[in-house]
């Protein structure tokens, strides 16, 4: 199975109309925040007044996985607010029969945060973020919504949103990170895939492996060390066909293809467990 994405235009009461009908499985607005204050910086996401909780659950995720990756905190009620700021945003995603989540992920007011939506660099962290979180939250594929805030809306053809600190605007930027998130949900099938643990230098994914559901990790910043607690039956872990060799341990080659056994079995447990 694999993931489609078509980006919706017009008002935002027919974008998510159009997505009713299509039957998308999955609806994302893409915002940036603005604030008086430029230090002003955290990440929300907004869900419908009647948003579900895979909505509550899959914006949660994506709050906290950006505050972690940016350096940031999370705002809202745990990185939701549900309903918008006092109904503001409610009626861009409670139109939807699907889950629905508005992202407002960094602050264009926001200098530092304006500079990190402005790279490459950062457009591509929260592309895969979203796309990571599309394929953790719906692991079935299907049709994903894409929708860019204040851009391309029948009634005001002009809103760009928020004016970035240092230039650009926040719809143009919104757009370049779902163009994004769009190419690399299109890259790879959708895979019910279990716990995995991922060493990345920039975009770069170095080393992956999985490890049991179970396992607790630890991170020891004296000793640059990740300690997976060993819980007897560990996965093997996988080699990556791009990752070169000093991240590809021969070891990992040799047991790839028990371990290849072992995730299919884990997979199929895994998909039967799950429920939306
Ligand atoms: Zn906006």
């Amino acid at each position: 199975m694999a993931y489609t994405v078509k980006f919706y235009k017009g008002d935002y009461l027919q974008r998510q109309q159009a997505a009713n009908a299509d039957r998308a499985v999955a609806y994302v607005e893409h915002h940036f925040n603005s604030g008086a204050s430029p230090s002003a910086g955290y990440a929300v996401v907004v869900v419908g007044s009647n948003a579900s909780s895979t909505s509550r659950n899959w914006g949660r995720w994506y709050a906290r996985a950006v505050a972690d990756q940016f350096g940031t905190q999370v705002g809202g009620d745990g990185g939701i607010l549900v309903g918008g700021w006092a109904g503001r945003g409610d009626g861009n995603v409670k139109h939807t029969r699907m889950p629905a989540v508005l992202l407002e992920p960094l602050f264009a007011s926001n200098p530092q945060q304006a500079d990190a939506i402005r790279s490459e660099a950062g457009q591509a962290a929260l592309a895969r973020i979203l796309a990571e979180s599309i394929r953790r939250f719906f692991p079935d594929g299907g049709l994903v919504a894409f929708s860019v805030g204040h851009k391309y809306k029948t009634s005001s053809p002009n809103d760009r949103g928020a004016a970035m600190a240092g230039g650009g605007t926040e719809a143009d930027h919104a757009e370049l990170v779902l163009q994004k998130a769009a190419q690399l949900l299109a890259a790879e099938p959708a895979v019910p895939t279990q716990r995995m643990l991922r060493v990345m230098r920039g975009d770069t994914l170095l080393f992956e492996t999985p490890v049991d559901e179970d396992a607790t990790l630890s991170w020891s910043s004296e000793r640059n060390l990740l300690y997976i607690a060993d819980s007897g039956d560990a996965p093997a872990p996988r080699a990556l066909p791009t990752a070169g060799k000093a991240a590809a341990p021969k070891a990992a080659a040799r047991t790839a293809a028990a371990a290849g056994k072992a995730a299919a079995a884990a997979r199929k447990t895994a998909a039967r467990g799950r429920r939306r």
